[in-house]
C-alpha cells in the first residue's frame, strides 16, 4: 500500500464551495504547498467542526493529506480571521494571480500580514505585482496605461486582473468592468 503524505500546514481560506450533498471544496493558499484545492469530506454535516472553522479569510493550521488530490482532515483551533470587504477582494486577487502547487514564502508572509492587520492597500498590491514580475519594484517607475498609453499624462494606477494589464484611472472608470477585478497600485 502506498504511503500517503500527510502534513500540518498553515492555510488561508480563499474560497469555499459546496460539493455534492455533504462535502466542501476549498481553494486554499497554504504556507507549504502554495495554492491548492482541497476537499473536506462530510464537512457540511451539522456535527462537523471543520465547517465552522473554515470560512473565507480564516488563517488556521490544518492537517492535509495528499491522495492524488488534497483532502482536508482536521484543523487546530484558534487562528486569525478577517472578513473586511477589501481583504475579501484581496483573497480574490491572490486566487486569480497565483498558480497551483507553487509555494512562495514571500507571498505567504504578505498574505498572512494582510489578514492579521485586516487591512490592505495599494502598497501591498504593488509589492505583490512586483514579486510576480509585472511591475518595477521602484515606486517612482510607473507603468503606462495599456489602453490609452499616455504614460506622462496619466500613469497607470490600477491593475486589471482578467487581462493582466495596468490602467490609468480614466480608463478604469470609463469602462464597464467588474470593480472586483480592478486593484489600486498607487
Ligand atoms: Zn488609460
Amino acid at each position: 500500500m502506498a504511503i500517503m503524505a500527510e502534513r500540518y500546514t498553515p492555510i488561508l481560506v480563499l474560497r469555499r464551495e459546496n460539493k455534492g450533498n455533504q462535502d466542501l471544496l476549498f481553494t486554499l493558499y497554504t504556507k507549504d504547498l502554495g495554492k491548492i484545492k482541497a476537499i473536506a469530506k462530510s464537512a457540511r454535516k451539522i456535527t462537523s467542526k471543520l465547517a465552522g472553522h473554515l470560512t473565507q479569510g480564516r488563517i488556521i493550521k490544518a492537517r492535509i493529506i495528499d491522495k492524488g488530490s488534497f483532502q482536508l482532515l482536521d484543523v487546530l483551533s484558534g487562528g486569525g480571521k478577517c472578513t473586511n470587504l477589501e481583504v475579501i477582494k484581496f483573497l480574490h486577487f491572490l486566487d486569480s494571480m497565483t498558480p497551483y502547487n507553487q509555494p512562495d514564502p514571500h507571498l505567504w508572509h504578505i498574505a498572512k500580514e494582510v489578514v492579521g492587520r485586516c487591512q490592505v492597500g495599494p502598497v501591498v498590491y504593488r509589492e505583490l505585482l512586483s514579486i510576480m514580475g509585472f511591475v518595477s519594484p521602484f515606486p517612482s517607475v510607473l507603468p503606462a496605461c495599456a489602453w490609452c498609453k499616455r504614460r506622462e499624462r496619466s500613469p497607470a494606477t490600477l491593475f486589471y486582473t482578467p487581462d493582466l494589464v495596468f490602467l490609468c484611472s480614466n480608463c478604469g472608470a470609463g469602462v464597464k468592468i467588474d470593480e472586483d477585478e480592478l486593484f489600486p497600485i498607487t
